[in-house]
């Protein structure tokens, strides 16, 4: 396999993104480690543009090669030209900076620096996942708008508890992220802070971040999560919120009144 067939792998994701309705805009982003898959003359190109100082020192990125979708890029745009709506960077040497190598100076996606914090993880603990998928589907972000749903692990049960699949594909469960500003440090810490122990992350009215050995795998782990989701809403088995709760408990009282 080479890194072309990778970026087709992108390419298809990213129009499933578009067809399952996910990708509004130039919603969502995707970053994949193609460092093993790169020819030489990938891995000697010069620079286009850079460097560019990164956010927090990546040491295990350093010499790595990412595909990235560049930041206001659209994925059903991506899902026919991915380097017309992607760049490839290199991580310098001392992991504290990239330069853009392949095609055109595109500049990566706003959420770059919660990708390259989870790569530089997985590779420290030798995780076979080289691919990371941040999403917008609907309703599991319709589900983070209950407050209730996101303490602990009340998610991840509830949606286990659909289909078997839920627990089957995602084993670790789902970190819930509290709101945060989209692409900033603070998400980037936060969601690291959380893939330690799960499979898919949650942001709070926003969307996911899943990880996989591949982008195909990515996009298969939302999809199966986005499906308990929409049994869990379709089935009646969503807890009243506690807003339905006291309504309920006032109209009650009223009744007897
Ligand atoms: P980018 O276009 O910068 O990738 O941003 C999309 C997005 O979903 C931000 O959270
Ligand atoms: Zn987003």
């Amino acid at each position: 396999m080479n890194y072309i067939d990778l970026l087709k792998e992108c390419g298809e994701v990213a129009g499933l993104l578009w067809e399952k309705g996910w990708a509004e805009r130039n919603g969502g982003n995707m970053v994949y480690n193609i460092t093993e898959y790169a020819d030489s003359k990938l891995r000697s190109l010069p620079s286009l543009a850079g460097p560019f100082k990164l956010d927090i020192e990546l040491p295990n990125l350093a010499n790595a090669l990412l595909y990235c979708k560049g930041s206001g890029k659209r994925m059903r745009d991506l899902a026919k030209q991915p380097m017309e709506n992607g760049s490839i960077i290199r991580i310098h040497e001392d992991g504290k900076s990239y330069s853009i190598v392949a095609c055109k100076p595109i500049m990566p996606t706003s959420e770059l620096s919660a990708h390259l914090r989870i790569h530089d993880y997985l590779l420290a603990q030798n995780s076979t996942c080289r691919a990371t998928l941040h999403t917008h589907p609907t309703l599991l972000v319709a589900l983070s708008h209950r407050d209730e749903l996101l303490i602990g692990d009340t998610m991840t049960q509830l949606l286990w508890s659909m289909i078997p699949e839920a627990r089957l594909f995602c084993q670790r469960g789902i970190g819930m992220i509290p709101y945060l500003e989209p692409g900033t440090a603070e998400l980037a810490d936060a969601s690291l802070m959380q893939i330690a122990n799960h499979d898919l992350l949650l942001w709070e009215k926003h969307g996911t971040l899943s990880i996989g050995d591949r982008m195909t795998d990515c996009f298969d782990l939302v999809d199966v999560m986005e499906k308990a989701a929409a049994i869990l809403i379709s089935s009646g088995k969503l807890p009243p919120s506690p807003v339905e709760l006291q309504q309920e408990h006032t109209n009650t009282e009223q009744n007897t009144i």
